[in-house]
């Protein structure tokens, strides 16, 4: 029996750069989300989930769902720039 080759979906992941003068806190939710996006797994097991399938481009989209309290959040990222009062 001959298995089919498994589809192949190309995706474009934008990673944030860590600025050095950043709070410690916040490079390391960077740090983390970085790891996450690359991986398609966070430490916290959030996985990516494809939103959009492949169009013309080829490129799907995908979105990752932080379990709450993880660093790599959106609000856990404001929360942090809030709380530092850190400003790029
Ligand atoms: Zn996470």
């Amino acid at each position: 029996m001959t298995r089919k080759p498994a589809e192949r979906t190309r995706a474009l992941i934008v990673l944030g750069e860590v600025p050095d003068d950043a709070p410690a806190e916040l490079k390391d939710a960077l740090a983390r989300r970085s790891q996450a996006s690359v991986t398609g797994v966070c430490a916290c097991g959030a996985t990516v989930e494809i939103v959009e399938a492949p169009g013309t481009d080829g490129l799907a989209r995908g979105v990752m769902v932080h379990e709450p309290g993880c660093c790599a959040s959106d609000e856990a990222l404001d929360a942090i720039i809030a709380r530092t009062g850190w400003k790029p």
